[in-house]
């Protein structure tokens, strides 16, 4: 059986976001598809700008590492008392550190986060990272992959953006969401739109037929061929017709694979 699509209800959302550039999280919200949904009340984005947290005139919100070292700390002081203050609503929320160390971010973790809490906090680190205290105050840390961004801002919103995308109501139309890559256990299937003929590069055949289940085997067939080529990894719990479609496949996909080893190099 292939892992079914868990449509899970969730009327709304709310995602809370501490960081000290609030301007670059306002500026992607309001638009598109997370910009919609939030006007439709299906979610609700509050922006924290931690040096309204500060204890100083000058609003610092870094300091020199203790041990000396490069680069500049996140204290943890400002954290703690905007944790605090936007905790004093007692609602049950999921405090979640944006951190390169932390468990790597996917499909199925978006998944998880929207049938959890209904509020997740992020907290947006910037320099060096913060003071490694912090972790006495959230519940987990999260990396959107293997690499250093600037800040957690970017990666804030790139949970926010796929979590909320989930939420029934956000896109239009819920078949999209079922079909889109790591839903399932397959990539999506190529799509295409007009002009039919692009600089003689022609829209397959089989679309323009208007003949629905056929297309509908074509496309899984593309789908799994595709999956079985990049990401064989993917392929796991696929349901009794799929691999049934994938066996039948397979020396088709293995005769590709080979061609596609041995073309000539244009130099
Ligand atoms: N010194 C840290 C390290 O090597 O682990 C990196 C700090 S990074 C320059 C500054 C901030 O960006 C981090 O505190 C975190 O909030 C955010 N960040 C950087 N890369 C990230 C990633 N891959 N996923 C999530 N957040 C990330």
């Amino acid at each position: 059986m292939s892992r079914p699509f868990l449509l899970i209800y969730k009327a709304s959302m709310k995602f809370e976001i501490l960081t000290i550039f609030p301007e670059v999280i306002e500026c992607y919200i309001n638009e598109g598809i997370i910009g919609k949904a939030l006007s439709k009340g299906l979610a609700e984005v509050k922006i924290y700008n931690l040096r309204d947290f500060t204890s100083d005139k000058h609003r610092k919100v870094d300091d020199y590492p203790y041990g000396g070292g490069v680069g500049m700390v996140m204290q943890i002081e400002p954290f703690y008392n905007a944790i605090q203050y936007i905790k004093r609503d007692g609602n049950q929320r999921k405090v979640i550190l944006l951190s390169p160390q932390g468990r790597k971010f996917t499909q199925r973790i978006a998944q998880e986060f929207l049938s959890g809490s209904d509020v997740l906090m992020f907290i947006c680190g910037r320099y060096e990272g913060i003071d490694e205290r912090i972790k006495s105050f959230i519940d987990e840390e999260i990396s959107i992959g293997d690499y250093i961004l600037s800040g957690g801002e970017l990666a804030a919103l790139v949970i926010i953006d796929s979590v909320l995308r989930l939420i029934p109501g956000a896109l239009g139309d819920e078949l999209s969401v079922k079909e889109e890559s790591f839903m399932g256990s397959v990539l999506d299937y190529p799509n295409y739109t007009r002009p039919e003929d692009f600089r003689g590069l022609r829209v397959p055949e089989i679309l323009l037929s208007g003949d629905h289940k056929k297309i509908a085997l074509w496309r899984k067939k593309e789908a799994l061929t595709k999956t079985f080529k990049r990401r064989p990894d993917l392929l796991k719990n696929l349901s009794k017709e799929d691999m049934k479609i994938l066996k039948e496949l397979c020396s088709e996909i293995n005769i590709k694979i080979l061609e596609e080893m041995h073309e000539p190099v244009n130099n």
